[in-house]
């Protein structure tokens, strides 16, 4: 092969210069993403090792070797994992996602240049981190199963070229030259400050060493030397298998931080065992906030599985249901065929097992959570209580104990505090029976729906869709410790004590008695834009509103299909008509011309009032505006 110089694609070009020449405050995080690469390039060759038994037939000690030479000023960080050849170097070393450029650019300027240390290793261009400290890198690397090495070598400004080499067994070396101004990063105190804080927990032994220690150093000094440099510096205990009391909760948020590459501490750390019908080890975080992931769909990680110390596989679903896709960290079993492949796995029982104990686990320290730390349960809420959500119509199982773990904002309520459904039902009205709700995209247009009047009216508080994935729960969520969930606007509703209903019927039906012409009228002058017009009993105050049939999608459920080009089926919606007011009654006694012009700028105020957009906005604001004239 000969000697090829490449430049770096477009947006990496413009990414690594982001990088390098930002001002960040922490230069040091280049050797934890570099011993970061060097585990996973071991886990990969351990894993595939079970299987292809001809890549680790060398049967190597697994090591990561930090090789120092302070006259020359490189810093080497060696392993013996899986290695690249010349495709990898490309694909991995050459490129990035461009989805991952956008997202990082983005995420930069919201968090601001503070934050870039921790977004390089976000998106995954913890690699070149390197460029740091450094202003030339050199990647040897020989890949187990091919018998040739490579040279990636690259100074930024050039880009990079990659040639055959030579490499004395499999794994990589990245090799630093470091800046003038970098060199203290050299010293050995130095790295083993760096190790100890970032890296400890590595499960493979890292190691320090000088290749150029002084001629004249004295015999002694020699020994101690290559005495500390056989040493490991990582404890390399896993943390999921030491005892919790002996784990410092910076350790634990190191942990996470090296696992899910968010840059904040989490907001809960659980550490626990599965005893009894399958063992296992799990340490799991909720993160404060969701990570840029999010942004990154082929980048998403669940759970990582190990058995028996070897790293299986971290693939989102297998032990996770998907509305728990934002719990992150480590599930270690012993009760796991080890040469099992990760398709298998979906389907075995004992990850079936592990999953349900996992997920039962994490709703207890939320039902936990929601009982003694009400600000940090709202916190949690607020970022991830839309998709908790998703589990009450997904996951029959859990969802009696999702309902009492998700909250609302409340007709009743200020704004911005929500409800517990429990809180709701404790507070429901002498004699009310159902649980009240009504959807709408925006919490405000929600609260002063006139649809809500009646129900408060009478002391019922109602609950606010206002998510999105609200519209699908409304469907799902029916009934809550065994009271109905009534969507406000849809169908038919009554309030009040038995008696008020029958009070409220027989006042309806006189109403509708007296108004019957002029609603005939009304539904002749809206010329089939609704199917009915009734007397309303669900409105105090507004004259008339529009409601949906039961069974009819939502207002909202209607837009959003809309919006996602799906067909929406024509459905007519009923005018209800409030029979006390006087504005109705007003109407009710106008004709001909005057009349219509009425009922065309009721029936766009009832749209108005929903949120709904009016069909022809600028003649309903012409009508307006000649109204406010007289
Ligand atoms: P990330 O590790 O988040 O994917 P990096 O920029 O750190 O992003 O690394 C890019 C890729 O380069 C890695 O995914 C891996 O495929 C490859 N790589 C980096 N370091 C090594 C290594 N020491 N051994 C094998 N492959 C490596």
């Amino acid at each position: 092969m000969e000697k090829k110089t490449n430049q770096f694609k477009a947006e990496m070009a413009e990414m690594l210069d982001l990088v390098v020449n930002s001002l960040y405050s922490k230069k040091e995080i280049f050797l934890r993403e570099l011993i970061s690469n060097a585990s996973d390039a071991i886990d990969r060759a351990k894993y595939l090792g079970l299987t292809q038994k001809e890549l680790v037939a060398d049967n190597p000690e697994w090591r990561i070797d930090i090789r120092v030479d302070s006259k020359a000023g490189t810093m080497a960080v060696e392993d013996n994992g899986i290695g690249m050849d010349a495709d990898d170097l490309e694909k991995s070393l050459g490129t990035i996602a461009s989805s991952g450029t956008k997202a990082f650019r983005q995420a930069l300027k919201e968090k601001g240049g503070d934050a870039l240390p921790e977004l390089i290793g976000q998106f995954g261009v913890g690699f070149y981190a390197a460029f740091m400290v450094a202003d030339r890198v050199r990647v040897v690397t020989k890949k187990r199963g091919s018998d040739k090495a490579y040279v990636w070598e690259s100074t930024m400004q050039d880009g990079y070229t990659v040639e055959e080499g030579e490499r004395e067994g499999f794994g990589t070396t990245i090799m630093l030259h470091m800046r003038d101004d970098q060199k203290e990063w050299l010293e050995r105190w130095r790295v083993e400050d760096l190790v100890k804080k970032y890296s400890d927990f590595i499960a493979y032994p890292i190691r320090f060493a000088r290749v150029d220690p002084a001629k004249d150093e004295k015999e002694e000094d020699r020994k101690r030397r290559e005495e500390n440099e056989a040493k490991p510096i990582n404890t390399m205990v896993a943390l999921w298998k030491r005892p919790k009391k002996d784990v410092k909760p910076e350790e634990y948020a190191e942990f996470y931080r090296h696992l899910t590459r968010d840059w904040e501490d989490p907001l809960e750390t659980i550490p626990f065992s599965g005893e009894g019908q399958v063992e296992f080890k799990a340490l799991l975080f909720l993160p404060k906030k969701a990570t840029m992931e999010l942004f990154m769909p082929d980048r998403k990680r669940g759970l990582s599985l190990y058995v028996r110390n070897v790293f299986i596989g971290d693939d989102m679903e297998m032990l996770l249901p998907p509305w728990l896709r934002f719990v992150k960290g480590v599930v270690d079993s012993s009760d796991l065929p080890l040469n099992v492949s990760r398709e298998m796995l979906q389907d075995d029982t004992t990850i079936q097992k592990i999953k349900q104990a996992v997920t039962s686990k994490i709703l207890s320290v939320l039902e936990d959570m929601k009982k003694k730390d009400a600000a940090k349960y709202d916190s949690f809420h607020s970022t991830f209580g839309s998709v908790l959500k998703e589990g009450i119509y997904g996951d029959w199982t859990n969802a009696d104990r999702l309902k009492k773990l998700v909250k609302y904002p409340t007709a009743r309520g200020e704004s911005g505090k929500k409800t517990f459904l429990e809180d709701y039902v404790k507070d429901m009205a002498p004699g009310q029976k159902d649980i009240y709700f009504i959807c709408a995209e925006r919490e405000e247009a929600a609260r002063s729906a006139p649809q809500t009047e009646a129900a408060r009216k009478h002391g019922c508080d109602v609950l606010l869709f206002c998510d999105p994935v609200d519209d699908f729960l409304a469907e799902s969520f029916r009934e809550f410790d065994g009271h109905s969930l009534v969507d406000v606007a849809r169908g038919e509703v009554q309030f009040g004590t038995d008696e008020e209903k029958k009070a409220e019927k027989e006042r309806g039906e006189k109403a509708g008695g007296e108004l019957k012409d002029f609603m005939e009228a009304v539904k002749k002058e809206l010329n089939g834009k609704v199917s009915d017009v009734r007397v309303s009993t669900r409105l105090d105050g507004s004259p008339c509103c529009l409601v949906a049939q039961s069974g009819a999608p939502s207002p909202s459920m209607v837009r959003m299909m809309r919006a996602m080009n799906e067909p929406v089926p024509e459905e007519k919606r009923i005018l209800e008509i409030n029979a006390d007011h006087p504005l109705v009654r007003k109407v009710a006694a106008m004709d001909g011309e005057q009349r219509a012009k009425a009922v065309e700028m009721l029936y766009g105020a009832a749209l108005v009032a929903e949120g709904s957009p009016v069909p022809d906005g600028a003649r309903f604001t012409k009508a307006l505006y000649e109204l406010m004239m007289k």
